[in-house]
C-alpha cells in the first residue's frame, strides 16, 4: 500500500487555521489540521472576554465560508467610529453612510467566533482532524514534509506536500523552519471586558488615545460595547486585581463621558502586548500565517483580519495549484501577494499603537496635526476607512464579494 501523502497538513486550529480548512473545504485536496488543545477545548478560552471587531471584507468571507450562520446572534454593526486622543486637538470621525455603506464591520465575542467556527470545521468534508496533536518535529522529505504530532496515544508522523504554520505567536512551525522573528514589547498590558453605559452602543465604536496607551468601546448587540482598556506592564497587576467598580471608574477616567455614564463591567481578561514578526512568511514546502506570521497590538483590531486574508489567498492558490499543493512558484506567489497588506497592516498598527503613546510635547503638536489633517481631508479618512474594513492590497476573491454583505449588514 503506497503511503498517504496530504495535500496540506495545517498545523494550529485557531481561528486562522480552522479558516484556512473551511475555505479549503470543497477544493478536492486532502487536508490535515493538527492541533494541540483536546477536542473538547473550546477554541477560544471561555475565560477569555475579547470582542473582535471583524472588517467587513472578512464578514464576506466568513459568511461565503458558512461560518457567519453559525454564530448564535449576527455580528454587531460599527456604523461609526470616532477616534480621539486625551490632551490633544481634534478628532475624527468616520461614518460608513459616506462610503455608501451600511457598516465598516461588526462585532462579535471571540468565543462566539470560535465556537463558530468549531461548528462549520465539523461539516468539512474529507477532513483529517487531528485534536491534542502537538507538532513536535517537521523534516524536509522528497517532494513532502514529514511532520510528527504527539498525543496522548503516542506519536503519529504525518506527510504532506504542504505545511501550513498556524499555530499562533509562539510557532513551532516557524522555529523548526528556522525562520527568525523580530519582537518588540510594547511594555502594555491590555484588559478586555465588556461594558454597560448610560448610553447604548447603537452601531457607535469609541477609540481614545492617552499616555499610558489606547481605550476603545467596539458595539455589541443588545445596546453593551466590548472593552479593551491599555495600561502600563508595571500596572498590570494592579489593575487586574481591581474591584469590578473600580476597574469601571478606571474606565470612565480614562474614556471621558463620550457614552454617558459607565453603569457595569464584565469579565475581564488580561493579555500582554508584543509584536512578532517572522522574517519569512515561506520556506520550502512551508507557509506562515496569522499570528505565526505577524502578531500585532491590537489596536487596530486587525490581527485576525489579516489572518483571515491570508487563509484566503493561500486557499485560492492552492485551490488553483493543480497538482503539487506545495510547489515553489505557488509558494512566491503566496509571499508576493501577502506582502503589501501586510506591510501596509503591521505599519498601521504597530504606528497607531507607538505614535499615539508618546506623550512629549513635540509628538503631541504632530499628532493633533495629524488628527486634524485625517479630520479635514477626505481622501485620508478614505484610506482609513478602507483600511478598517480590510481592503488592502490584493483583496481575495471572496472578501472582495460585497454582494455578501447583506447577509451580515443591516
Ligand atoms: C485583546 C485582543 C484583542 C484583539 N482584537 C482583535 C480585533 O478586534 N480584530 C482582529 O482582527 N484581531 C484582534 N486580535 C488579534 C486576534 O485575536 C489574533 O490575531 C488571532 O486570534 C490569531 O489567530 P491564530 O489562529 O493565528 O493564532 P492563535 O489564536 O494563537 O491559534 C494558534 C493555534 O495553534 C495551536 N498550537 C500552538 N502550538 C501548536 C503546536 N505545536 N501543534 C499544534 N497546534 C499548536 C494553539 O493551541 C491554537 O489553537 C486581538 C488580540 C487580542 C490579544
Amino acid at each position: 500500500m503506497t503511503e498517504r501523502i496530504h495535500d496540506l497538513l495545517i498545523v494550529g486550529g485557531g481561528l486562522v487555521g480552522a479558516s484556512l480548512a473551511c475555505a479549503l473545504d470543497g477544493s478536492g485536496l486532502d487536508v490535515a489540521l493538527a492541533e494541540s488543545e483536546p477536542a473538547t477545548a473550546p477554541m477560544i478560552a471561555d475565560a477569555d472576554a475579547r470582542s473582535l471587531a471583524l472588517a467587513a471584507a472578512s464578514l464576506n468571507a466568513l459568511a461565503a465560508l458558512g461560518v457567519l450562520r453559525q454564530l448564535p446572534t449576527p455580528p454587531a454593526p460599527i456604523r461609526r467610529i470616532h477616534v480621539s486622543r486625551s490632551g490633544d486637538f481634534g478628532s475624527v470621525r468616520l461614518d460608513a453612510g459616506e462610503y455608501g455603506r451600511d457598516a465598516f464591520g461588526g462585532v462579535v465575542a471571540a468565543t462566539a467566533l470560535g465556537a463558530a467556527l468549531q461548528a462549520r470545521l465539523r461539516q468539512v468534508r474529507g477532513l483529517r482532524h487531528l485534536s491534542g496533536a502537538r507538532l513536535v518535529a517537521l523534516r524536509e522529505g522528497e517532494g513532502w514534509r514529514e511532520a510528527d504530532v504527539a498525543g496522548e496515544q503516542g506519536t503519529t508522523t504525518l506527510k504532506a506536500r504542504l505545511v501550513v504554520g498556524a499555530d499562533g505567536t509562539f510557532s513551532s512551525v516557524r522555529a523548526a523552519l528556522g525562520i527568525a522573528t523580530t519582537a518588540h514589547d510594547y511594555q502594555q498590558h491590555l484588559f478586555a471586558s465588556s461594558v454597560r453605559a448610560a448610553r447604548a452602543a447603537d452601531g457607535q465604536a469609541w477609540e481614545r488615545f492617552t499616555d499610558d496607551g489606547p481605550v476603545a468601546l467596539l458595539p455589541r448587540l443588545g445596546g453593551d460595547y466590548g472593552c479593551i482598556c491599555t495600561v502600563r506592564a508595571d500596572e498590570a497587576e494592579a489593575v487586574a486585581a481591581l474591584t469590578d467598580d473600580d476597574f469601571r471608574a478606571l474606565l470612565q477616567a480614562r474614556l471621558g463621558w463620550r457614552a454617558g455614564r459607565l453603569l457595569a463591567v464584565g469579565r475581564r481578561s488580561g493579555h500582554p502586548l508584543r509584536q512578532r514578526l517572522a522574517q519569512d512568511l515561506i520556506a520550502t514546502r512551508a507557509v506562515l500565517m496569522g499570528n505565526a506570521a505577524q502578531t500585532l497590538h491590537p489596536v487596530g483590531a486587525q490581527g485576525f483580519n489579516l489572518g483571515l486574508r491570508d487563509a484566503l489567498t493561500l486557499a485560492e492558490l492552492v485551490g488553483g495549484a493543480r497538482g503539487d499543493a506545495g510547489s515553489a512558484a505557488m509558494l512566491a506567489e503566496y509571499a508576493r501577494r501577502r506582502a503589501d497588506d501586510r506591510a501596509q497592516t503591521v505599519r498601521f498598527s504597530d504606528g497607531l499603537a507607538r505614535l499615539t503613546a508618546l506623550p512629549m510635547a513635540p509628538a503631541r503638536g504632530l499628532r493633533s496635526l495629524a488628527m486634524r489633517a485625517l479630520a479635514d481631508v477626505p481622501a485620508l479618512r478614505a484610506r482609513l476607512a478602507s483600511g478598517a474594513m480590510g481592503f488592502r492590497g490584493r483583496v481575495p476573491a471572496l472578501a472582495g464579494d460585497d454582494s455578501l454583505a447583506a447577509q451580515w449588514a443591516r
